[in-house]
């Protein structure tokens, strides 16, 4: 969208609202419908013309205090009531009962060295993507649905929008609506036992620090699984999850969670979305009217067998959360209609998964295919490996998880043989270790858990803090996002390769151990097919350090 794209945008935003306001309840907004009309559109231009003047920190400052938006805030604060409310009431299980997921993630966009995020030009009128995304999409959809939250994403919200990140935690408070997910968005079947259970641990003691409450659930990065990925969520405690109906094996009941053995007895539970998520995604008339998707939804999905016998049945649709409002303008508004308004009117109970399985435990069993995952129809190597899901060569990816997956194991050896100097275990301190990083807790308490001794000198303390931090930075080097497309020279692969490079700073400072040197050469053969340029290039085109922070070269 261009400058003028974007005021025409809100132009019609602003009108849409208006109209929604008027025709649901009529003019509770004191001004009359023309004269709101009239204010958006002065409101557009004059930031238009900011813009145009190139005085966009003044335009950003009225964007911010609301130029187009104060009768609009109005509507969504009151709908945001109406909303709360009605989720009161609700707290039973119906018979037919509908959950919209939504997946809210970012991945991080932090610099690892400054911790700032650029400017992304491809944003504006935002400074950057997070912006751009919280004001179409997290900050409307704050009360919407089922969700999980992804913690860098849940880190950035809760400084940058604290009111936005509020009204999400409370509405968990109500509905228990919020799932864990893993932690760095790591496609955990490709992931070592250790890095996986770290993974959801770290992931859990998120949850638990935001939404003050023990989670149940735990959404999995690309719902990629296997039975070990299961399994270990299983003995950390998670009771369910979500995964794509190509994932199960023969015939099953959509409307109904069911059970997948695990290892020594153990079970978890597996709701399975239907297949209404893909046209929810990527189908605009299926999302264009919430009364018409009601209605169709009703005649094609309900399980008429269990709605005269009286049965209860869950139907759930899961979707990337942005998608409402970021990736499809209004479609927030879809979402909150639909749940609001048109799915009570024609018989269905909006309802989250943990509600549900309080009420109806699963009893029945699925066998999935294994390993699998929603985004690629090849098991899990879009990820690994590559694969058709992407055009052109992708063996990059094969290179770039070696280098990367070698790194690691250079670098948790060392991290073994120093840290455990000064911790008891280092991997139970390292999957403890969240709070610390994240200043939730005091040191002293993380030293009295994880310390070899009582007595520990500063030295010993700050170098395994760095060990700590930097096995933190290689866990982020695992993201998924930087296998997810299609070539190297992207800023999704730079940016593990970023994190890498901050994860081996961290080791020379600790150790003295120089690991760029091997992780360059194991480098060289990652190759971009579009730009020809190695990850190496990429690598040394990472924004300049002092000196003294990495190995010499
Ligand atoms: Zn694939």
């Amino acid at each position: 969208m261009n400058l003028s794209e974007i005021a025409q945008f809100r132009q019609r935003q602003a009108a849409e609202e208006a109209s929604a306001r008027l025709a649901l309840n009529g003019p509770a907004i004191t001004a009359s419908h023309e004269a709101i009309l009239a204010r958006m559109e002065q409101g557009a231009s004059t930031l238009f013309q900011l813009f145009q003047q190139g005085r966009s920190e003044e335009a950003y400052a009225l964007w911010e205090a609301g130029i187009l938006g104060q009768e609009y805030n109005q509507w969504r604060e009151t709908s945001m009531r109406e909303q709360q409310l009605l989720h009161r009431t609700q707290t039973s299980v119906g018979l037919v009962n509908i959950a919209v997921h939504g997946h809210f993630y970012q991945p991080p966009r932090e610099d690892p060295f400054t911790g700032m995020i650029p400017q992304e030009p491809g944003a504006a009128p935002f400074r950057n993507f997070n912006e751009k995304i919280t004001a179409e999409c997290y900050r409307p959809n704050a009360e919407a649905g089922n969700f999980n939250l992804g913690p860098t994403l849940a880190c950035w919200l809760e400084k940058a929008h604290p009111e936005v990140y509020r009204r999400i935690i409370e509405a968990d408070r109500f509905h228990h609506n919020a799932l864990a997910q893993g932690y760095n968005h790591v496609i955990l079947p490709l992931a070592s036992e250790r890095d996986k259970r770290t993974q959801i641990l770290w992931g859990m003691q998120d949850f638990r620090h935001r939404f003050g409450r023990e989670p149940r659930g735990m959404w999995i990065a690309e719902t990629a699984v296997d039975i070990e990925t299961l399994d270990m969520m299983a003995q950390c405690g998670i009771q369910f999850t979500l995964l794509a109906p190509w994932q199960v094996k023969g015939t099953f009941d959509l409307t109904e969670p069911c059970l997948v053995r695990l290892k020594e007895g153990r079970c978890i539970t597996v709701f399975i979305f239907n297949d209404l998520s893909g046209a929810v995604s990527y189908d605009d008339a299926a999302t264009a009217d919430a009364n018409a998707f009601a209605a169709s939804y009703q005649r094609s999905y309900l399980n008429h067998d269990k709605a005269g016998a009286r049965v209860p049945q869950m139907h759930v649709i899961a979707t990337d959360g942005e998608l409402y409002g970021h990736h499809k303008p209004f479609r927030d508004r879809f979402l909150s209609h639909f749940l609001q308004r048109s799915a009570p009117a024609y018989g269905m109970s909006p309802c989250s998964l943990e509600r549900y399985l309080e009420a109806c435990p699963a009893t029945k069993e699925m066998e999935l295919h294994e390993p699998s995952s929603w985004s690629c129809m090849h098991g899990v190597d879009r990820w690994s490996v590559g694969c058709a899901c992407t055009p052109g060569k992708s063996h990059w990816k094969d290179a770039l998880r070696c280098a990367l997956t070698q790194l690691a194991e250079r670098a948790d050896v060392l991290f073994e043989q120093y840290a455990g100097q000064t911790l008891s275990d280092p991997w139970v301190a390292r999957d403890d270790a969240l709070a610390l990083r994240n200043g939730w807790e005091i040191p002293e308490r993380f030293w009295m858990r994880h310390g070899l001794t009582e007595r520990l000198d500063v030295a010993h303390i700050q170098q395994a803090e760095l060990l700590l931090e930097a096995e933190y930075w290689l866990q982020c080097s695992q993201t998924s996002c930087g296998f997810f497309f299609e070539d190297l020279d992207r800023i999704e692969p730079v940016n593990i390769i970023a994190a890498a490079r901050r994860a081996i700073s961290l080791f020379w400072l600790a150790t003295g151990y120089d690991l760029q040197r091997r992780f360059l050469k194991d480098l060289e053969q990652t190759r971009s097919w579009r730009t020809d340029r190695t990850g190496v290039d990429l690598y040394h085109a990472l924004p300049v350090v002092p000196e003294n922070l990495l190995p010499p070269q």
